[in-house]
């Protein structure tokens, strides 16, 4: 398979939506990471990310939509606290995991009976969800376990060959993944951060927010099991005195570094 990279012209929008309609896979540019796109009511299609990404089965999808008003139509209900998260943050970097009914694919959810829904703030991402018409699941458009990518170009030098098109929306902006949050009893709980955090949630909902929920407690995100963010090489995390320490680092392990 030969991966196109296309501006996103009115010609390419719509030629991406075929490809979905068509049970293809498509990149396209959110504000937060590139997504690795396909139809969400298709099994077929969605079978399709999972191997193109080597993503195990059991990690579900989050679903893009283009307005509020189409939320109700993939879940079985939607309540005060929901709704408030969904007026305040969407569109935005947050994904808010509700009950789904019978029209999304068994395949997003990994067999659960829950959603994570999207509205991405990109328009452009907009534009090419409501040509399409359907839900359209999404994971970042990277290899299963490495980073996420946040130019056409990082999608491409890892997906060449395995999907359909890219759509280059230029450099994201937020360049980490959405906030994952889910509401029970009334509060609410980060499944996964991101740059929509626990202080802006609480003070524009005025409830109870929790943060860090971890694996293995009774609510969590699949996700967060798996290895993410995997660089190809050794990493060292310098928290203070950056310039110093590099230095330090870079003499003990004889690593030339022209440019500090
Ligand atoms: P990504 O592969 O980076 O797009 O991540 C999608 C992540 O959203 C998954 O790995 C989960 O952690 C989370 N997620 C998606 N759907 C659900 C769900 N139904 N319930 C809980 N978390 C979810
Ligand atoms: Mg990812």
């Amino acid at each position: 398979m030969i991966t196109k990279i296309l501006k996103p012209t009115t010609y390419a929008l719509n030629k991406a939506a075929n490809l979905i309609n068509d049970g293809e896979l498509v990149a396209f540019a959110t504000e937060t990471v590139y997504g690795l796109s396909a139809d969400a009511t298709n099994d077929d299609a969605v079978k399709k990310i999972y191997v193109a990404k080597g993503r195990p089965g059991n990690n579900p999808l989050i679903v893009h939509l283009a307005n509020k008003k189409d939320i109700k139509k993939y879940v079985k209900s939607i309540n005060m606290l929901e709704r408030k998260i969904i007026k305040d943050f969407m569109p935005g970097p947050i994904s808010l995991v509700l009950k789904k009914n019978s029209l999304v694919s068994q395949i997003v959810s990994a067999g659960g009976d829950t959603i994570a829904v999207r509205i991405p703030q990109n328009k452009v991402a907009r534009s090419f969800i409501r040509r399409t018409h359907k839900p359209i699941c999404a994971p970042s458009a990277n290899t299963s376990k490495r980073p996420s990518p946040t130019t056409a170009k990082h999608v491409f030098d890892d997906m060449n060959g395995k999907i359909s098109l890219i759509i280059d929306g230029g450099q994201t902006d937020v360049g980490i993944e959405s906030t994952v949050v889910k509401v029970e009893n009334n509060e609410v709980y980060i499944l996964r951060p991101g740059k929509i955090n626990e202080e802006m949630l609480s003070s524009s909902l005025h409830c109870l927010v929790h943060e860090n929920v971890k694996v293995g407690s009774k609510i969590e995100s699949p996700g967060t099991k798996y290895t993410h963010y995997k660089p190809k090489c050794d990493m060292i995390l310098v928290k203070n005195n950056i310039v110093e320490n590099i230095k330090k680092i870079t003499k003990m392990s004889q690593i030339r570094v022209k440019k500090l």
